[in-house]
């Protein structure tokens, strides 16, 4: 987290002032901590995704990208224990009726994490007022499934939103083996919306029931030394949210007791990030055994092993499945971006997004507005350099409050047209992070953002 981010809020604002987040549907008056990104904030999450698409499929050789559906085969999540077993503790106060996660409300009165004992939870809500109304009278917790059902045009069985992307990866393990050259081992990626009907969302776009997640299903053979892979996708994970702008001291590993893992779970361990509410789940990484494919080989009665083409041997490959959130990793960077700077006159807000993923790239100012030569010469460089850069051409106010604003927004470079302009061929060039400005000649501008731009 940035040093000048003291709360949430200050964060929520900006990104409602500046264009990255609004929330869905507020001239209705809000609706389930449902929320829009703006046109930076989609310029944003678009970044994030080329970043883990460019880092985990296009810069190896060992993992191919596929985009499967929202709507999938009711089969699909019975075999995978979606339909038994994706289950929260429910709990609602009888005197205000506001509902919460029972395990979430006993951890943070007793710092206990009691999922899945009813028994206890129901005893330690005992002694939990509400924290809404100071009652204490509780219904018992109990299981509520947080798939979304919905129902579907000639299909008589039931339908659910996914609740997760890796299942589409799992049915399609077949269809990929078969059409492309793979060798385990080799791993799948999918980027896309899944859905949960969380009992409680909140802390902004941290916990949503519409949600994106990038995934990553890496098969490989039952007798890979599968600890050492491990690590280095733990790796590969940490490196990952470095890049969103997380400093390491922001990111720590949360290894899930043995006696909470399901039963065909090796491992789980999660990095967690200190957001402005605690250290909290930014991404999983779990060794899921062939539990997977096993179980939808049984429940399909499709031969889902595969076959070395070189020693003959077949067999069920074993899957490790780091996913994560694109949302969390969009909090990440707006979180670790944030800064409040004191300057010699006044103060700024300044977002320090890395280059890669700063939604506008240059801004291209006219010195005055109400100069027509100024805007014309600040509009063809505009034009000059749109093509190869996320720019944005501003013209409002004076020139400080373009740089405040585009402080905000995060942009790395600004770029002011002046007289002098015409005189020396040159323009003013301002850095986002120092400040500094310098001259550098139009013809050469070009260039000079890309090597600076990275
Ligand atoms: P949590 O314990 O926070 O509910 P989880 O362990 O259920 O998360 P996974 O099933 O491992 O989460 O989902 C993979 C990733 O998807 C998470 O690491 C997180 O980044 C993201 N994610 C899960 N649930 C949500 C949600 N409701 N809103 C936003 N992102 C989510």
């Amino acid at each position: 987290m940035s040093e000048s981010l003291s709360s949430l809020d200050v964060v929520v604002s900006l990104a409602k002032r500046r264009g990255f987040v609004y929330p869905a549907c507020e001239i209705y008056g809000g609706f389930a901590n449902a929320y829009s990104f703006g046109p930076y904030g989609v310029e944003l999450r678009n970044n994030i995704k080329k970043l883990w698409w460019k880092m985990f499929v296009n810069d190896r050789s060992d993992i191919v990208g596929m985009d499967g559906p929202i709507l999938l085969h009711s089969r699909l999540w019975e075999a995978s224990g979606h339909t038994t077993g994706f289950n929260d503790a429910m709990v609602d106060c009888k005197k205000c009726k506001k509902r919460f996660r029972a395990d979430h409300l006993v951890e943070e009165a007793t710092g206990k994490d009691m999922e899945g004992d009813f028994p206890a939870m129901n005893e330690a809500l005992r002694l939990i007022p509400c924290s809404s109304c100071g009652a204490n009278d509780w219904t018992d917790a109990r299981q509520f499934n947080m798939m979304f059902h919905t129902s579907m045009n000639g299909f008589s069985g039931d339908v659910f939103l996914r609740p997760e992307t890796a299942g589409a990866i799992f049915v399609d393990f077949k269809n990929i083996v078969d059409s492309m050259r793979v060798r385990v081992p080799f791993g799948v990626a999918q980027i896309g919306k899944a859905f949960r009907n969380e009992i409680v969302a909140g802390n902004f776009i941290f916990r949503l029931r519409e949600f994106e997640q990038m995934e990553i299903e890496y098969f490989i053979r039952p007798e890979e030394k599968w600890e050492e892979l491990f690590e280095q996708w733990l790796v590969l994970q940490e490196r990952f949210a470095v890049s969103l702008g997380a400093s390491t001291d922001s990111i720590r590993r949360y290894e899930h007791p043995k006696e909470k893992l399901s039963h065909y779970s090796k491992k789980t361990i999660d990095i967690e990030y200190k957001f402005p509410f605690g250290f909290k789940e930014l991404f999983g990484l779990a060794c899921r055994g062939d539990f997977d494919l096993s179980s939808h080989a049984a429940a399909s009665g499709v031969d889902l092993s595969f076959r070395d083409p070189e020693t003959g041997q077949s067999y069920v490959p074993h899957v490790l499945e780091p996913t994560f959130g694109l949302d969390r990793s969009l909090l990440v960077t707006l979180c670790a971006a944030y800064h409040e700077e004191q300057l010699e006159k006044g103060s700024r807000i300044v977002m320090k997004f890395p280059f890669a993923l700063a939604p506008v790239k240059v801004a291209v100012f006219p010195l005055l507005k109400n100069k027509p030569e100024l805007v014309a010469k600040a509009r063809e460089i505009f034009d000059m350099l749109k093509t190869s850069f996320v720019c944005e051409f501003d013209d409002n106010g004076n020139v400080g409050k373009r740089y405040r604003r585009q402080d905000e927004i995060g942009t790395p470079f600004c770029v002011t047209v002046d007289f002098d302009s015409f005189s020396d061929g040159a323009v003013t060039v301002r850095d986002r992070d120092t400040m500094v400005q310098e001259r550098v000649s139009v013809s050469e501008l070009s260039s000079y953002l890309s090597s600076r731009l990275g």
